[in-house]
């Protein structure tokens, strides 16, 4: 067997053939930046949400950054985070010129640990910035809860969530903001980067699109200092034919999860999923000892595997300067040496899937 990661030309297959006359219609418009699109795909992926707007940006990145910025987030304000998760969430905190507060994570859902949120707040505190790590969502009644007592804005990273619901209410949709990410592999994505924003405060929507088209709402007239940020028209007809088939992609998602669950449960420890709660699996991560040994014995059966993420943020390199150390927040650090992504995605044949699993109970039986 040969087990990619991910494998991105078997979801292409599926679709080509709506895909390739999409991309041409651009080529034959020759219309590529703000433009029918964009458009559509915003306004599908509103209705999909259930928000009132979504703006396109180029990354998921610049939809943090421009999120934070769009708050007024800057020099002197602290934002709250987990520190496990991918750095994109905290590089927009520091690019914008706030402090991260790092917060510790749950030791079975692997996400930010809400009951130690409260004590991380201060006078400088702005907003919280959870993040619905591997398609799961946090906690989002104690986090708005928290937000609205402390009168904190919440922004919500839900890169890796698209369709992941929360008491069946979508992530990105709770706090002020939303935050997406399409890379080509997360579970909407892009042939490119692109991103986005959601909201239903009109202002915010408004702020963030001038703000990615050179701060300008009538052409050549600036209002702010804006910077160049927009998701392009071929990425949006792309996006546009995928949208249909999230929510079954998302279906597939839970089933092969659900099958892992139930072969694995009796060997290792998978990620927790709170009721009331359908994660997008966006990766499928187990706990487990002797990682490295365990990688090198899947490897050589032909099964790829992946560590998110080897490094917690707080022990960054390039964040040395904000003075933590290791033994700061155990949980994390213990995530970090410990969690192995095994491969999810919708095209992944249940033989498949039985045979990853398999070869995991396999390896803890020798
Ligand atoms: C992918 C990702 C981002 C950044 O998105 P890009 O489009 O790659 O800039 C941010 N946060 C999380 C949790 C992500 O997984």
């Amino acid at each position: 067997m040969n087990i990619p990661f991910l494998d991105l030309q078997r979801q292409y297959k599926t679709i080509k053939n709506m895909v390739n006359p999409a991309v041409n219609r651009v080529l034959k418009n020759q219309f590529f930046i703000l433009s029918a699109e964009l458009k559509k795909f915003e306004d599908d992926f509103a209705n999909y949400l259930g928000v009132k707007h979504v703006v396109g940006l180029n990354s998921g990145t610049d939809a943090l950054i421009y999120a934070l910025r769009a708050l007024n987030i800057g020099k002197g304000d602290e934002v709250i985070t987990p520190t496990q998760s991918f750095i994109a969430t905290t590089l927009a905190i520091t690019e914008v010129g706030a402090t991260p507060v790092f917060v510790d994570s749950d030791p079975k859902t692997y996400l930010i640990d809400t009951s130690k949120i409260e004590a991380e707040i201060t006078k400088k505190t702005k907003a919280i910035l959870p993040v619905h790590l591997f398609g799961a969502m946090c906690d989002m009644d104690k986090i708005m809860r928290l937000a609205k007592k402390h009168k904190l804005f919440v922004v919500e990273d839900a890169c890796q969530a698209h369709g992941a619901t929360f008491k069946n209410k979508k992530a990105g949709t709770f706090g002020d903001i939303g935050t997406f990410s399409f890379y080509p592999g997360k579970n909407l994505g892009a042939y490119g980067d692109a991103g986005a924003i959601c909201t239903d405060i009109p202002e915010l929507a408004q702020k963030i699109r001038m703000l990615g088209n050179y701060g300008q709402r009538i052409k050549y007239h600036h209002d702010t200092i804006g910077l160049n940020s927009r998701l392009d028209e071929i990425q949006a007809a792309v996006l546009s034919v995928k949208l249909p088939f999230l929510d079954r992609w998302h279906k597939k998602r839970n089933t092969i999860a659900n099958l892992y669950n139930r072969l694995l449960h009796k060997t290792i420890k998978t990620q927790q999923i709170a009721i009331n709660n359908v994660s997008a699996y966006h990766l499928f991560v187990i706990e487990v000892d002797d990682r490295d040994t365990l990688r090198e014995y899947l490897e050589k059966k032909g099964i790829h595997t992946l560590i998110h993420y080897p490094v917690p943020i707080h022990l960054q390199k390039c964040y040395s300067n904000l003075g933590y150390k290791k033994g700061d927040f155990t949980c994390a650090e213990k995530n970090a040496e410990r969690l192995l992504s095994l491969p999810i995605y919708p095209e992944l044949t249940e033989k498949e899937v039985r045979f990853v699993a398999n070869s995991v109970n396999q390896f803890y039986s020798l």
